[in-house]
């Protein structure tokens, strides 16, 4: 071997695997080793997520409320479609249905946490599956609709980086096959964060915050709104008056997680 390739060795391996250990940490941060759940191993899982965790998380199927998607505690036959959960009879909302593919806790709450505050939607490739999932077996069809994020004020956008209902109507589209319409809405003004109000707060607060720039592209089609969290149904309610505001057709709503109380 001559001397100059001999001492050209080590450097070209320090370089090799000081490569390896960066390209493993940013893998790392794209897509962690353990599950971010219980940190386990998640081989054999998602990308995120382990097997097991990903098996806890379980759909929200019938019953359920028929305008809003709260689970019905009924255990009797009932009619398939047509029935309202207390809060639903009290006071109507603004969209005609909403659905939502699980319950905001554990598993699912924490997925949905990494894909808004981690400072990449790497977990998007997780949700996607679930979605797949959830809508092989949904008994709701959506032919005809238009897909719609829940705009980001363009102030929260820039904190994040992303925007969350964007990518995750994206991705909604994309299962159903449906066309994806981002620019129907905008957000006007920034609400601020929602968490820690009270439901008379919360539709106090998100008044106004929705607009429709073109209401020519919006009349009569009917819309699926997208969202991440369905709390109150404030906010989705308000984009909805927005939408019907300028004369949309239908106006349905899906989230990824949704309260459960
Ligand atoms: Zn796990
Ligand atoms: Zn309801």
């Amino acid at each position: 071997m001559p001397p100059a390739r001999a001492k050209a060795m080590p450097i070209f391996k320090k370089l090799e695997k000081l490569g390896r250990s960066l390209a493993g940490s940013v893998l790392d941060g794209l897509f962690p080793r353990s599950c971010i759940y219980c940190r386990g191993p998640r081989a054999g899982g998602g990308e995120f997520l382990c097997a097991p965790c990903l098996g806890e998380i379980t759909f929200i199927r019938r019953p359920y409320c028929d305008a809003c998607g709260m689970p019905a505690d009924i255990s009797y036959e009932f009619p398939a479609s047509g029935f309202l959960c207390g809060e639903c009879r009290k006071n109507s909302h603004p969209f005609d249905r909403a659905r939502s593919l699980g319950s905001y806790d554990t598993v699912l709450r924490e997925l949905v946490h990494f894909f808004k505050y981690s400072p990449q939607p790497g977990a998007v490739v997780d949700i996607a599956a679930l979605l797949k999932r959830y809508f092989a077996g949904a008994p709701e069809t959506y032919a005809g609709f238009y897909v719609a994020p829940v705009p980001l004020h363009f102030r929260k956008m820039r904190e994040r980086g992303f925007d969350q209902s964007f990518l995750l109507a994206r991705e909604v589209a994309s299962v159903l096959k449906l066309p994806l319409a981002s620019g129907l809405l905008c957000r006007v003004r920034d609400t601020g964060s929602q968490a820690a109000k009270t439901r008379a707060e919360r539709s106090r607060n998100i008044r106004g915050a929705f607009a429709v720039d073109r209401p020519e592209v919006v009349r009569g089609k009917d819309v699926l709104l997208v969202d991440d969290v369905f709390t109150t149904g404030a906010t989705a309610g308000e984009a909805a008056r927005a939408l019907k505001g300028a004369n949309a057709g239908r106006v349905n709503v899906f989230t990824l997680a949704r309260v459960v109380l």
